[in-house]
């Protein structure tokens, strides 16, 4: 786009919501243009607030709520000459006409106003089923700043809360109610926590949210509302339970906001969003749309997605803003949307979780079974300095040719390093050989000269190379092999797999005679480094061999999930 329109005056570019979507695109359009009129409106009286740092307004942890305002209308008009207009509902658009229709919602008037380019950055509802008493007071949705005014005004009355959704947002909720002193209580549908997660790696969460008082109820869905005598709620789950609840937050996910996109007959995609191409362009040449309200393509299944997260939101409104500046695409990533990957992280009761490309569960939706997993429970920094604590790791990457198509890990420390890097290589295109060779930070109280980063890489790599055969868990109860624990024998007493017989790694040697050679050898021990060296010994001897992944710490997460 021009600045000048042909016939003469100043281009105008309109963007509907003004958050990370919105904003981001009105800034980064000020920068690319210094000539064009930049109009931002949201219909809410605030443009630039931090959302996510809602959940830990409610639990007090940040303290102010000015502290949310990331920019005011004032900033954007005085250091962008942007025109921020809060409370201003835009109503309907004219594509043919290029007219918005404007309803200003404190003077309660209406006016037509043109656009030359036009932005939705429209982001996505709390989702508010309807069930029985879904309208009651006491029931709130968190997804603005008045919204956690509301709750952390009900809450100053409340001694206990249920949340509704085990997501991310419902989970942090969960914890910062567990900070106001509240009795909390998660209702989820799926059977885990956190469902993005694969279960076993979900289960290291429930497990943390329980030791800290928060009771949870996975596998059943809520079907209504009532007042319970005496005050307050209950909360009626599947399976004929009430719960008690002053507070209750309903957490089940967001819907895009398209009603303006439909109406103005913009093609909409399969998942809901609004279908947009790599230039955030939508099936309208002159509207663009970016954040929440669009769908977008998985970088590692394909798939269609929606993806309401902060970082892909942000990078969305740059591009379009040099999309309708005539930047020209090109692999420069400030005018191309590669897609995204999914990269989440949360932080529960001092454990960190975090998440970056396809899960098992998704390739299995996107039908793929040509991938292989590892798991590992390295140690955040050496254990020869004091405070190191594990980091549980699983990393899913394609059988063929090692490219990495997922990471997921739990933790104390260090976990959501170890995520980006893989999050990074992902992006490039990155194989398990790339993680096994990355050159990454070492000193003893960060990491160690083999990162856990590398470690992945290596025991993936081992796998595909041939020098550590790897088994699946879920393949234990079909196998004809002989399960050989190689721990110690006290090891081996506290708890072993059933039909394993204890051969101690430090003993193999003067045992390989009591082993069987017509059966192939699956080898177990703590988290698999003792198994790993047992499979090597082994190998040299000519046995077949395999070892289980992760070892017994992997064995009992995916027991726990079961
Ligand atoms: C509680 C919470 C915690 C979160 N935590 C994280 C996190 O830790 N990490 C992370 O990556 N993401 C997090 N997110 C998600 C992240 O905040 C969103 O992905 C991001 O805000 C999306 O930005 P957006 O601009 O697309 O949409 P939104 O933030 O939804 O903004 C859209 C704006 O458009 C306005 N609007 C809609 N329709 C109209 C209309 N017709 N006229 C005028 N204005 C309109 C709305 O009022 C709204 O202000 C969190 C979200 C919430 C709610």
């Amino acid at each position: 786009m021009q600045a000048e329109r042909p016939g003469g005056g100043r281009r105008r570019i309109v963007i509907v919501g003004g958050v990370a979507a919105g904003a981001s695109c009105a800034a980064r359009a000020r920068r690319l243009c210094e000539e064009c009129d930049i109009a931002l409106l949201d219909r809410g009286p605030y443009v630039s607030f931090a959302n996510c740092g809602l959940p830990y307004h409610v639990g007090g942890v940040i303290a102010e709520e000015e502290t949310l305002l990331v920019a005011t209308p004032e900033l954007f008009r005085d250091r962008f000459a942007i025109d921020v207009r809060t409370r201003h509902d835009v109503r309907a658009i004219d594509p043919a006409a290029r007219t918005v229709e404007v309803h200003d919602l404190e003077r309660d008037s209406v006016r037509t106003e043109p656009y030359d380019a036009l932005v939705l950055a429209t982001g996505a509802a709390a989702i508010r089923p309807p069930l029985p008493g879904i309208d009651l007071p006491g029931i709130f949705v968190l997804r603005t700043i008045p919204d956690a005014r509301q709750i952390r005004a009900a809450v100053e009355r409340a001694s206990s809360a249920v949340v509704v959704g085990g997501g991310f947002i419902g989970l942090e909720m969960a914890e910062n109610l567990v900070q106001r002193g509240l009795a909390v209580t998660v209702v989820e549908l799926a059977a885990q926590v956190l469902p993005p997660l694969d279960p076993e790696m979900a289960g290291y969460v429930a497990e943390r949210l329980r030791a800290h008082g928060v009771a949870l109820r996975l596998g059943a869905g809520v079907e209504g509302f009532r007042p319970r005598d005496g005050g307050g709620l209950e909360v009626l789950a599947a399976g004929g339970e009430a719960l008690p609840a002053d507070v209750v937050i309903l957490a089940i996910g967001v819907r895009p906001e398209t009603a303006l996109a439909r109406a103005a007959g913009l093609t909409l995609g399969e998942r809901g969003g609004i279908r947009v191409d790599e230039q955030m362009r939508t099936s309208d040449p002159h509207i663009w749309a970016v954040g929440d309200v669009v769908e977008v393509r998985d970088v590692v299944t394909g798939a269609w997605q929606l993806m309401p997260l902060a970082g892909p939101a942000n990078r969305q409104g740059r591009i379009a803003a040099a999309s309708i500046l005539g930047r020209a695409a090109t692999a420069d990533a400030s005018t191309r949307f590669r897609g995204v990957q999914g990269t989440a992280v949360c932080g529960l009761f001092g454990l960190t979780v975090a998440m970056t490309g396809a899960s098992e569960k998704s390739l299995a939706r996107a039908g793929r079974d040509d991938f292989e997993r590892v798991y590992l429970h390295p140690g955040s920094h050496v254990g020869y300095y004091p405070g190191a604590t594990p980091i549980h790791m699983k990393v899913l990457f394609a059988r063929r040719d090692g490219r990495i198509l997922g990471a997921q890990a739990v933790g104390e420390a260090g976990v959501e390093r170890r995520i980006d890097v893989v999050a990074m290589a992902i992006q490039m295109g990155g194989t398990v050989y790339d993680l096994e060779e990355a050159e990454l930070c070492y000193a003893p109280q960060f990491g160690a000269a083999k990162d856990p980063v590398n470690l992945a890489g290596m025991v993936a790599a081992n796998h595909l190379r041939g020098d550590l055969p790897l088994a699946a868990w879920s393949e234990l109860a079909g196998t004809t092999a002989q399960l050989v624990d190689v721990r110690r024998p006290a090891e081996y007493a506290r708890g072993h797999v059933p039909g394993a017989i204890n051969v101690p790694l430090e003993r193999l040697r003067v045992a390989l005679d009591r082993l069987p050679r017509d059966r192939e050898l699956w080898l177990v021990c703590a988290v698999g480094q003792r198994a790993y060296y047992a499979t090597r010994l082994l190998q040299h001897h000519g046995f077949r061999v395999r070892v289980l992944s992760g070892g017994m710490e992997t064995h009992g997460a995916h027991a726990a999930s079961a």
